[in-house]
């Protein structure tokens, strides 16, 4: 039945296929395609950062006709682009059922940064990987959807440190031609060309198509022949250069976002501003109203209409604010478009518009703009309303017009390749819904079938995760054998990574990468951005307490940190540096180690190898935080501060917290207690509980929070119910 193709035209679809296949993101979520790519060239794809662009560079188009005479191979392709297909044509998809007027009229929905994959570092941290994972379940889900956002030619910074252990930060040039994106053209072939006015300039501007699934996200780019260099610059990078780069990059996202979409033709129903950096796209919403006739009053009344805004933090230096200079310069063609004075202007983005000495902050002008606002976790939205409350006098706090949703994560994309597996095989073997089960492991069988309910469907129910609680679903012993799994690949990962690491600062001293770490030892892991409120070293505090801990030759623990200090936070840099120097220079050698580098990739590794996924923040400035819901797929478990989305999810049963629901007014004495609490759950309930072992070796009560996590927490704290509910409470209703 595996037909060799041997047809010139047969060989051409294939490759063209493959092609298509490789910028369409889909695949970055799709565990066969992924291994087509790695199977044409594996050290490619370890090399070019698992990019399926990048390896078919690699491959000559002669190379590929040959080795599609490889009839199994020929065939796994042709079953992956069959699946793909599949895919991109569904016609019963949730949105078409519940949303189908967005099909015509979609969201657009723009945000600063994309976190989609590792072969596109455009995002700096949660934000971004919360809207590539909105973009991805939108997709999933069938809802129509356009993202808009820029194209940083340099990406987010690379992580280094010099001998100090003081980060030092880098830049590498992305090449589209080698990323899975694509040049936005016009019918004649040529690129898309839109411009618009920022300070005295014209500023032209082109864009990039990222394929995400059914959707497509927009990149801009002002590196155009054009501009005059400063502007060609503009965006080469996330978040760069100062508060006037800063006011003009957010031009560029919302005035110029509008114009791209317009000249695509697009009508959007909904704008959904992921964060007040592309607030300024109301602004040119009101000018198109205007210069078709409409007052001011008129236009601001039916463009509250059509916008969203979703706030993602109480942190004060996370809402822009641009001073009455910038706001005068760079931005006052909006004084003349919307007829407004300089004043007039101001009093938008104010919360007290007669204030002369307010700056103008963005989230005020969302708020102001929006038809509708929410926060991303029950605790952030009452943070919310407290927060803004000013900006509505005559409401009580409840009455704040700030809801809120909880934030998701994507979960095949934060699911290991072999895990994906894993489920897949668990799904087919044992669901009800389908009879007709293979009864054997060929996996070819499994994916020539096409399922009646869609595999990412089904990987997202509650139902598929309620059979955890069941030992003959899946054993105690089956389920201890799959973290060891995890655990000792993280370990081999993390040895590889420091002797890379370590071979650039120790410069010949012998150290004895391939012992470092304890593959049976509690594995501790914490990474994300090194913003302070997050407190990477609270651990640390109780430094001798935390020494006696690692070495307890009994029940050892051991942490691995990664995460990145935005260029310009010293204070980040000091706790990146006081932990690098814990990891070399105290009693913790060798039990505390630090990744550098932190990206998606490291962020995968880690949440699926790490026991114990550590959060700490000061409360409530986590709004959500969602590192911690990739952890659950993979067993490991969660020990956090109840802020953000923990807050929801910890019942009790499904993992750990740290203090209690409620926080003293004192900084002080809120890191005084909640180290406290941290060394008090980790040496009482943590630690006892993964090595309390059964006669036959097993932690019974581990595995049991384990399943309690993946049955609670799993189907809830993932994007597809995310999007789903923006979709009912938001995109859907006016
Ligand atoms: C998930 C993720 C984040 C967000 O983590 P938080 O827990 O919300 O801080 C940041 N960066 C990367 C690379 C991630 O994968």
């Amino acid at each position: 039945m595996n037909k060799t193709p041997r047809t010139p035209a047969e060989l051409t679809e294939l490759t063209v296929g493959l092609n298509r296949l490789a910028r369409n993101l889909w695949w970055t979520w799709n565990q066969e395609a992924q291994e087509i790519f790695q199977e044409l060239s594996p050290r490619g794809w370890q090399n070019l950062y698992h990019n399926g662009v990048a390896v078919l560079h690699e491959v000559s188009d002669y190379e590929l006709r040959v080795r599609f005479q490889d009839a199994d191979f020929a065939h796994r392709v042709r079953d992956v682009l069959k699946t793909f297909d599949d895919y991109l044509k569904d016609p019963q998809t949730w949105g078409d059922q519940n949303a189908p007027a967005l099909k015509k009229n979609p969201v657009a929905y723009f945000s600063m940064e994309f976190g989609f994959h590792e072969t596109l570092p455009i995002a700096a941290g949660g934000l971004g990987i919360l809207a590539g994972d909105h973009a991805k379940s939108a997709s999933d889900l069938g809802i129509g959807f356009m993202g808009i956002s820029l194209f940083y030619r340099q990406g987010y910074f690379q992580q280094s440190f010099n001998q100090d252990n003081w980060q030092t930060e880098y830049y590498t040039l992305l090449n589209p031609k080698n990323l899975p994106m694509e040049p936005v053209l016009n019918a004649r072939g040529e690129p898309v060309v839109c411009s618009m006015r920022i300070a005295m300039s014209e500023v032209y501007f082109q864009a990039w198509r990222v394929n995400v699934g059914r959707n497509t996200v927009y990149l801009l780019d002002t590196n155009r022949p054009e501009n005059e260099q400063h502007y060609r610059d503009l965006t080469l990078r996330v978040y760069g250069g100062d508060s006037s780069t800063r006011i003009m990059q957010e031009m560029l996202l919302g005035v110029g976002g509008v114009r791209l979409l317009r000249a695509l033709g697009a009508q959007p129903s909904v704008f959904h501003m992921n964060e007040g950096h592309a607030a300024f796209l109301t602004l040119e919403l009101i000018r198109e109203k205007i210069s078709a006739g409409r007052s001011f009053t008129e236009a601001l009344t039916a463009t509250k209409t059509e916008c969203l805004f979703t706030t993602h933090t109480p942190v004060e230096a996370g809402h822009d604010r641009f001073s009455l200079d910038l706001m005068g310069y760079v931005a006052n063609i909006f004084q003349s478009q919307l007829k407004l004075t300089l004043d007039e202007l101001m009093a938008l983005g104010r919360v007290n518009p007669n204030d002369k000495n307010e700056s103008f902050c963005m989230t005020v002008l969302a708020l102001k703009m929006s038809r509708s606002a929410n926060g991303v976790s029950e605790l952030h939205g009452q943070v919310s309303r407290q927060m803004w409350h000013a900006l509505f006098p005559d409401k009580q706090v409840e009455e704040v017009p700030i809801g809120h949703i909880t934030n998701g994560v994507h979960l095949l994309c934060w699911m290991k390749g072999p895990l994906r597996r894993y489920w897949r095989r668990k799904l087919n073997f044992h669901s009800d819904s389908d009879p007709h089960q293979p009864l054997s492991g060929d996996t070819t069988t499994l994916l020539r079938k096409k399922p009646a309910v869609p595999w990412d469907a089904k990987i997202n129910s509650p139902e598929f995760w309620a059979r955890m609680a069941d030992p003959d679903f899946i054993s105690d012993e089956e389920l201890w054998a799959l973290r060891y799994k995890l655990r000792r690949e993280l370990i081999e990962f993390t040895r590889r990574r420091l002797l890379i690491q370590g071979q650039r600062l120790t410069q010949g001293d012998f150290i004895a990468f391939d012992q470092l770490l304890n593959p049976d030892a509690l594995t501790i892991g914490f990474a994300r951005r090194f913003a302070t409120y997050k407190r990477a070293p609270l651990i640390f505090q109780q430094f001798h307490s935390i020494v006696k801990l690692v070495h307890d030759k009994q029940r050892p623990v051991q942490f691995i940190y990664a995460g990145k200090a935005h260029p310009r936070d010293d204070e980040g840099k000091r706790f990146i540096q006081h932990i690098i120097h814990l990891s070399k220079h105290s009693e913790l050698e060798g039990k505390l180690v630090f990744i550098e580098n932190y990206d998606v990739h490291v962020a995968r590794q880690m949440v699926s190898g790490c026991d114990v996924w550590l959060n700490n923040p000061r409360r409530p400035l986590e709004a959500s935080g969602t590192s911690g819901m990739k952890a659950g797929c993979h067993g490991c478990l969660n020990l956090s501060i109840l802020d953000g989305w923990w807050r929801e999810g910890y019942d009790g049963t499904n993992g750990f917290a740290i203090g209690g629901d409620s926080h003293p007014d004192s900084v002080e004495e809120q890191d005084r207690r909640d180290s406290e609490n941290l060394y008090r759950a980790l040496t009482e309930e943590v630690i006892p509980t993964f090595y309390n072992r059964d006669a036959t070796g097993i932690p019974r009560q581990w595995i049991q929070k384990i399943r309690r996590a993946m049955v609670t927490l799993v189907p809830q704290f993932n994007t597809w119910r995310m999007v789903q509910e923006y979709a009912q409470k938001y995109y859907c209703t006016k």
